[in-house]
């Protein structure tokens, strides 16, 4: 494939909808055992484990 830069274009690609096309996913930090479980305040960024972090909708 001839490279020309100008002429590159970017594969249109499907945002993930788990992530919206970030890459991360916030998850809501729990504590305590299972049964006792009580969510807290706060939220840790995780990497989207639908997209792998690429925030490309899997194609698969
Ligand atoms: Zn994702």
């Amino acid at each position: 494939m001839a490279a020309r830069k100008a002429a590159v274009r970017k594969p249109r690609v499907k945002k993930c909808s788990d992530c919206k096309g970030t890459g991360e996913t916030t998850e809501t930090v729990r504590v305590g055992s299972a049964r006792k479980a009580r969510e807290t305040t706060d939220r840790q960024a995780a990497l989207c484990l639908t997209c792998f972090g690429s925030g490309d909708a899997p194609t698969t």
